[in-house]
């Protein structure tokens, strides 16, 4: 693939002329993504539309406006997160200055899914420019329309710093084939699979942000009809196929019989009696994940939902009450199947998290303390948010990724910034006084007295003084 490899030389060699280094730089190609998101909005709605049946004020919320303010808050604190950090040097090496300063990493490979076609290419753009990086986008095939969108203005707007480079498996696998600084992938675990292999052959650092099961606890100490409803905002948002939405429900029985009605309330609310004729409701990305999802209901129990029409592919927001070993409880959903599952208690729930793969979020609705603590405690997730799904990817002061299989590092505002630079240690020690004599050899008693007096034993003792402090030995 000749044009892959020229696209990619393309931005290596502007990453290599240095131009992209400077402060200015960055902040001009902030700057110009903001203004494509806000000049072409209508083009990128229009082109959400199109791909997923995403409602205008949802593309806003979740696409559009999500990267626009993205970028603002990049631009905003860029100068000073960039600013380099001193370090305190010990006595053996005084005197001299030691510090970290952010270094941009070279040319950035960002690979997006297509559920959120936009965002997940543009928000991880963002963080790599503002890093002082070059950037080839390639966007899931399975979004062609925001694909075609991205290729035709990113060109325009930000030249020279972002290449598109459109398709699917054998664009990807030529790029994969090439060197990069670092390769940015949001996606399923198979195809994660496939980048980290290419990415060993070139020892390039990884992102990765994977999906997985999402599990929602509830409680009888909540609100349930409030609870209700953000987990079916939560869960129904662009029908389903949403990497953070609650996957499936853990209550007890008799906390599930009042939230299933209130959850029955919660879909009529936001989509009315017919989903299918609510412009708010998405629609499933195309026919092969309908069948897919079309599948997973009717290997389980439906009792509410479950309409659907090929053609246009609406699928009804859906609760299901699965038996043990249902395929829905195996698989990520990724569509508007809600499961909900019974336990014993929040032990129970628990104890089936763990033995599941790491959630990339953890869902606790709960008012009781001992109960989030537990959560907090007793398991592992990329993020755990209390009352409250998905939301945790608009503050951008927290990092977002899974760890396990729902993923790998960590982005957006600083931690962006920092996933796409390399935070380089520097040390300055001048000639004068040269302290460094006292160390070299020839070895004598004298000199092994001051190495022993500055390096080994005051460790040996803070050590000796904070087991005393502690009442050990
Ligand atoms: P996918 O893994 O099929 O595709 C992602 C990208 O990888 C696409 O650009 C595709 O062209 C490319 N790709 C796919 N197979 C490939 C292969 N064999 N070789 C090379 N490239 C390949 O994922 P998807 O279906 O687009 O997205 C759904 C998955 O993404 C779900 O698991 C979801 O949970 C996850 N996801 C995660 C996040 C997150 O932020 N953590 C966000 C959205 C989606």
């Amino acid at each position: 693939m000749q044009t892959v490899a020229a696209t990619v030389a393309r931005a290596r060699e502007v990453f290599d002329s240095g131009t992209t280094r400077p402060l200015a730089w960055r902040l001009e190609q902030l700057r110009s993504l903001r203004r494509m998101l806000i000049e072409r909005r209508r083009e990128f709605a229009a082109a959400l539309a199109d791909d997923l049946g995403k409602h205008e004020t949802e593309a806003q919320l979740t696409e559009i406006g999500f990267v626009t303010a993205e970028a603002a808050h990049l631009e905003k604190h860029l100068e000073g997160w960039l600013r380099p950090r001193p370090v305190s040097v010990p006595v053996a090496v005084q005197p001299a200055k030691a510090w970290t300063e952010l270094t941009p990493l070279g040319v950035v490979l960002v690979i997006g899914p297509w559920n959120y076609p936009l965002q997940l290419l543009l928000a991880p753009l963002a963080g790599a420019l503002a890093a002082g990086n070059t950037v080839v986008l390639k966007p899931s095939e399975h979004a062609p329309a925001t694909s075609a969108a991205l290729a035709r203005w990113i060109p325009e707007y930000l030249p020279g710093a972002a290449e598109v480079v459109e398709g699917g498996i054998p664009e990807t696998t030529a790029l994969l084939g090439l060197r990069f600084d670092h390769i940015f992938f949001t996606g399923g675990e198979a195809a994660a699979k496939v980048v980290l292999r290419a990415a060993a052959e070139h020892l390039t650092p990884v992102t990765l942000e994977l999906g997985g099961k999402s599990p929602a606890y509830v409680d009888s100490s909540t609100d349930l009809a409030k609870a209700a409803k953000r987990i079916a905002w939560g869960r129904f948002m662009n029908a389903g196929q949403t990497c953070v939405a609650p996957d499936y429900i853990l209550a007890t029985e008799e906390v599930l019989v009042p939230l299933e009605r209130e959850l029955v309330k919660a879909i009529a609310a936001l989509f009315g009696s017919d989903s299918a004729q609510s412009a708010s409701y998405g629609r499933i990305v195309n026919d092969r994940h309908f069948d897919r999802v079309a599948a997973l209901a009717d290997g389980s129990t439906v009792v509410h939902g479950g309409e659907r029409d090929a053609a246009s592919r609406h699928f009804a927001p859906t609760l299901l009450r699965p038996a043990p070993g249902d395929a829905v409880l195996g698989e990520e959903i990724f569509g508007p199947l809600l499961p909900m599952v019974p336990v014993s208690g929040r032990d129970e729930a628990i104890r089936t998290i763990n033995a599941g793969a790491k959630p990339l979020a953890l869902y606790v609705f709960s008012n009781d303390a001992g109960t989030r603590r537990a959560f907090s405690e007793q398991t592992s997730s990329g993020a755990l948010c209390f009352d409250v799904p998905a939301a945790h990817l608009t503050v951008p002061g927290l990092p977002f990724g899974g760890v396990g299989n729902s993923g790998m590092g960590a982005y957006h505002g600083e931690h962006s910034l920092r996933t796409f630079s390399h935070e380089r240690s520097t040390l300055s020690k001048p000639h004068w006084p040269d302290t460094l004599e006292l160390i070299y050899p020839p070895y004598t008693k004298a000199k092994h007295r001051i190495i022993s007096a500055l390096v080994a034993p005051a460790g040996k003792l803070a050590g000796r003084k904070n087991r005393k402090k502690r009442g050990e030995a």
